[in-house]
């Protein structure tokens, strides 16, 4: 089966109810027959659920359902993308060891890199995205992990996933990708060479905007050392939001398909506008890493970016104009979303630091919805005009 398909098909046993959907397990706790069940539960000879915190019947779901669509091995859900983050980190770093990082990454996880990662003597050093010729001098003895995004939030660069799989296998490292802005039906790390993949489920994955989640998954005995780690300290997606992330799923891929055909062809629409210096999408010709986009991906996903010509002002003014988008921190939501960084996430950062970055004074970012693609380029039209 197509792991599009396989992923609605894929679901965990019916009750005696024969229920045709899966129902929800509120439950922090699960029975046993009798003691020698319970002995060979926790002595791990039976896949029995003992506790939600280890184990429950939704997010199994939803990380068999994750594992089908990206093509690994093993998963574990989280309560939120940085839990997952941070489990992998904590899980698989030692003190001593050393990360690398594409400098281009979710704000947050450059916190967690810079500013907790050295508490425990984890060295850690960037490199830059569209400089991948430099990364294989920037490996050391004790290089462990090459962490990356691609495409990069907010700049959309793309990072050949390919050359990057084959410097991490020559090199022996363990190659982590943030796979949240493409998803894994446009594009699956894994077959290029990653050994873990996470995710914030709450982006596209729930599409919606209603929950927070995260999932990590990849090569089994990884997974199983970032299990143990979750499962001890305690960041478990709840059940309720598994079963909404776990239904999402089932909707995945014919949302994507709408998301990146409205981002297309918003992105054709703008790109000749008087009012803005540069319009980039992966999927357009004229971006950098256009041949590598379309070779690694089969969509170009849901975000768009522009950069206005009038800089941070002309930035808030077409957030003020803006009459159906929605001005909030969220993105890959069914409803389309716009924001300016240098007003807002970036606002604490230095004109330099934000440049280093890559957010331009006027950079504008749409995270692109399902209404129908014409009002969605309307409202962006009267607002720039
Ligand atoms: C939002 C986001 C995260 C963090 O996910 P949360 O679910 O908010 O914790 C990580 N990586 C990327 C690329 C994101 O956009």
């Amino acid at each position: 089966m197509h792991p599009s398909s396989k992923v609605i098909r894929t679901r965990v046993p019916r009750t005696d109810e024969m229920e045709h959907s899966t129902p929800m397990f509120l439950t922090s706790s699960f029975c046993f027959d009798n003691a020698e069940d319970m002995r060979a539960a926790f002595a791990d000879e039976t896949d029995d659920n003992i506790y939600s915190r280890f184990s429950n019947p939704n997010v199994q779901e939803f990380t068999d359902r994750m594992c089908a669509l990206e093509g690994a091995e093993a998963g574990f859900a989280t309560a939120s993308g940085m839990s997952a983050i941070f489990g992998s980190f904590m899980a698989l770093l030692k003190q001593g060891d050393h990360l690398l990082a594409c400098s281009s990454i979710f704000g947050s996880t450059h916190t967690v890199i810079s500013k907790f990662l050295p508490k425990y003597g984890i060295e850690y050093t960037y490199v830059e995205v569209d400089k991948p010729e430099t990364w294989e001098a920037a490996i050391r003895p004790n290089t462990k992990m090459l962490y990356l995004e691609t495409p990069t939030n907010p700049g959309l660069d793309i990072v050949d996933l390919e050359l990057t799989g084959k410097l991490c296998k020559k090199h022996n490292i363990i190659l982590n990708v943030d796979n949240c802005f493409a998803t894994p039906v446009a594009q699956t790390p894994i077959s290029f060479g990653a050994d873990i993949v996470v995710h914030s489920a709450t982006k596209w994955i729930d599409g919606q905007g209603r929950v927070l989640g995260g999932v990590v998954v990849g090569r089994k005995d990884l997974v199983k050392e970032i299990y143990t780690f979750c499962r001890s300290t305690g960041p478990t997606l709840s059940a309720f939001n598994a079963w909404v992330l776990s239904k999402s799923l089932e909707t995945l891929d014919v949302r994507m398909e709408r998301h990146s055909g409205n981002a297309l062809f918003l992105a054709r629409e703008l790109e000749q506008h008087p009012a803005l210096s540069w319009v980039k999408y992966p999927f357009l010709p004229s971006h950098p890493q256009y041949a590598i986009a379309t070779k690694q991906m089969s969509n170009g996903g849901g975000i768009v970016c522009f950069e206005l010509k009038g800089g941070l002002e002309a930035g808030r003014a077409f957030l003020d104009k803006l009459k159906m988008l929605s001005l909030t921190a969220n993105l890959g939501d069914s409803r389309s979303i716009a924001s300016h960084p240098a007003s807002t996430t970036h606002a604490k950062l230095t004109e330099a630091e934000r440049l280093a970055t890559g957010i331009t004074p006027g950079l504008i970012r749409i995270s692109v919805g399902l209404e129908k693609k014409e009002d969605i380029l309307e409202d962006i039209l009267q607002a720039l005009g």
